[in-house]
C-alpha cells in the first residue's frame, strides 16, 4: 500500500522524466536552430526571434518544473520530519490536523454517529488503509472540536 512519502517520490520522478524530456525539446529547439535553416529550406521562412522565443519558452518550462520538484521534495522533507502526537487513538501534527496511525496519511470522511452515550462515535476513515479510525479515550465518544481543544490546551505544539 503506497503511502503519502512513496507518492511523494513517484511524483518527483515523474517530474524528473518531465524536466528530461523538456531539456529534450530544449536541444532539439537549439539544433533546429542551427542545423535547420541548412537543412530544411522552410527553416529559412522562420524569423530567427521566433525561433529564439521558442528556446526561452522551452527554457522557462524547464525552470518552472525545477522549481516545482524543489517544491516537491521539500514537502517530502517536512513530512519525514513532521513528527506526531498520538492522543485519542489518532495522530496529531503540529497543527492539530488528524492524521492515520498506521499511514500517517490524513484521513477523511469524519463523522459523528449519534447513540446512546455507548454506542456514539466520532471516526475518520483513511481513504489509504481503507479503514475507520475512531476518536476515543478512556470514556469512549470523543468530538473533534473537543480533541482539538483538549490538544491546544496541552499545547502539543510546542512540546514537539
Ligand atoms: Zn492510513
Amino acid at each position: 500500500m503506497p503511502n503519502l512519502i512513496e507518492k511523494a517520490k513517484e511524483q518527483i520522478q515523474e517530474s524528473i522524466v518531465q524536466i528530461l524530456f523538456g531539456a529534450i525539446a530544449g536541444l532539439m529547439a537549439v539544433i533546429a536552430a542551427y542545423v535547420g535553416p541548412l537543412v530544411l529550406p522552410v527553416f529559412n521562412s522562420i524569423p530567427n526571434n521566433v525561433l529564439l522565443t521558442l528556446l526561452a519558452l522551452s527554457l522557462l518550462i524547464n525552470i518552472g518544473l525545477w522549481y516545482y520538484v524543489s517544491h516537491l521534495s521539500k514537502q517530502l522533507r517536512n513530512l519525514q520530519d513532521t513528527k506526531f502526537t498520538k492522543r485519542f487513538g489518532i495522530l496529531w501534527d503540529k497543527n492539530y490536523e488528524p492524521h492515520c496511525p498506521s499511514c500517517k496519511n490524513m484521513p477523511s470522511g469524519y463523522q459523528e454517529i449519534k447513540g446512546t452515550p455507548k454506542n456514539r462515535r466520532a471516526q475518520f476513515t483513511c481513504v489509504n488503509c481503507k479503514t475507520t479510525i475512531q476518536l476515543s479515550d478512556q470514556d469512549g465518544f470523543v468530538p473533534l472540536d473537543y480533541a482539538r481543544e483538549q490538544l491546544k490546551q496541552e499545547n502539543i505544539g510546542y512540546s514537539v
